[in-house]
């Protein structure tokens, strides 16, 4: 039997590093090689505990494999798998990007055509001791199931900008549609992260009119700037949401945002964010994904502001191929691939975490992701 490396996440803070069996295919599946896998703020949130991996393993209790923003080799195709989910012809040994969720295709949801909805949708199938066993990124192999969502990567793209596609970049790209950006629009983006930096990018290239960037950290903020943002507002200096306010206001023409992004994670911005938009704005939330995200909302806000509040986990598959596209076409426009700083062995995942909690307290380069090569 043939084995693969993998970090197991068994406890916060713990990752053990074991030798997994690599799966055989099933006729309709796919195996990948990783050669990239980004530490995304959720796995950091794992990591430290803040969520149980069981909330999406639909019950796994033993480790599991952290790691959902990747990309990698075709190592082996399932039986009657020939194409790319466009159409392509796919081959073993080419550079491939892919959904890290599965929708179920057998419930209302998947049948509306709502993939990122379905219920039943896995992310973490079960734990290591079961088949398929490679079901995160920091492993060698990851295996997509029958029914799966796979791309030939372009081969414009380094790692460095094709790791992020099928979580960070996706993501921004699918709130920025819900919320039917367009010409003219105004954007305040919340958090200047890995998230933010590629919604400000996707923003501009979606026809925004101005987009404005807050954050506390001056890399970040510079990073912001040169990936497309108009104005930034570094919350050090505008250090209450009522400064904040009035400066996006300021920058709006006394309007107001007509989108808000929340980004942070952190749920008081959220509150912030019907002070920062318009009156009938739209706030897209995708930062605070964990379980116990409280805050205190005035719900009198939400009825005298007109707002519509989106919420966002997952995006459609048809999102990851429109994000390619955007790499490819913005990859001498922007340098989106300076998100990605920090390169490790997957033997250092230990530092790799320990320095990216780290990434947030920098207050001098611009640094915002570390990734893992297995
Ligand atoms: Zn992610
Ligand atoms: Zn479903």
């Amino acid at each position: 039997m043939t084995m693969g490396k993998a970090a197991v996440y068994t406890k916060p803070h713990t990752f053990e590093l074991i030798e997994l069996p690599v799966p055989d295919v099933e006729a309709g599946g796919l195996l990948v090689k990783i050669t990239s896998a980004g530490i995304c703020g959720s796995d950091l949130h794992y990591w430290r505990g803040d969520i149980s991996p069981s909330f999406w393993a639909g019950g796994a209790k033993g480790g599991v494999i952290l790691g959902h923003e990747m990309t990698g080799v075709v190592q082996a195709l399932g039986k009657g798998v020939t194409k790319d989910s466009m159409g392509r012809p796919l081959k073993e040994g080419d550079r491939v990007a892919y959904t890290y969720f599965f929708p179920c295709m057998r419930c209302y949801n998947c049948l509306r055509g709502e993939l990122n909805t379905c219920p039943n949708r896995t992310r973490f199938r079960q734990t290591v001791e079961d088949f398929p066993y490679c079901t995160g990124g920091f492993s060698e192999y990851f295996y997509l199931p029958p029914g799966h969502f796979v791309f030939k990567m372009p081969d414009e793209l380094g790692d460095e900008l094709a790791t992020s596609a099928n979580c960070a970049v996706a993501q921004v790209i699918f709130g920025l549609r819900k919320a039917g950006i367009g010409m003219g629009d105004h954007v305040v983006v919340q958090g200047a992260g890995g998230l933010g930096i590629n919604a400000v990018a996707a923003a501009k290239e979606m026809g925004a009119e101005r987009v404005i960037a807050i954050d506390g950290q001056p890399g970040r903020l510079k990073l912001a700037e040169e990936c497309g943002a108009d104005d930034t507002i570094d919350i050090r200096e505008y250090n209450t949401v009522e400064t904040r306010t009035a400066r996006v206001r300021e920058l709006t023409e006394g309007r107001g945002a007509d989108v808000v992004l929340e980004l942070v994670g952190f749920p008081d911005a959220l509150v912030e964010g019907f002070s920062l938009m318009r009156p009938g704005g739209k706030i897209v939330e995708i930062g605070c994904m964990w379980p116990n995200s409280t805050t205190q909302l005035d719900v009198s806000k939400f009825v005298w502001t007109n707002a519509t509040v989106i919420g966002i986990a997952h995006y459609d598959p048809y999102i990851l191929p429109v994000t390619l596209d955007f790499l490819v076409r913005t990859k001498d426009k922007y340098p989106l691939g300076d998100i990605m700083s920090h390169s490790f062995p997957l033997e250092k995942i230990d530092e790799a975490f320990q320095q990216s909690e780290w990434l947030g307290k920098d207050t001098g380069s611009a640094i915002t992701r570390a990734f893992l090569k297995p």
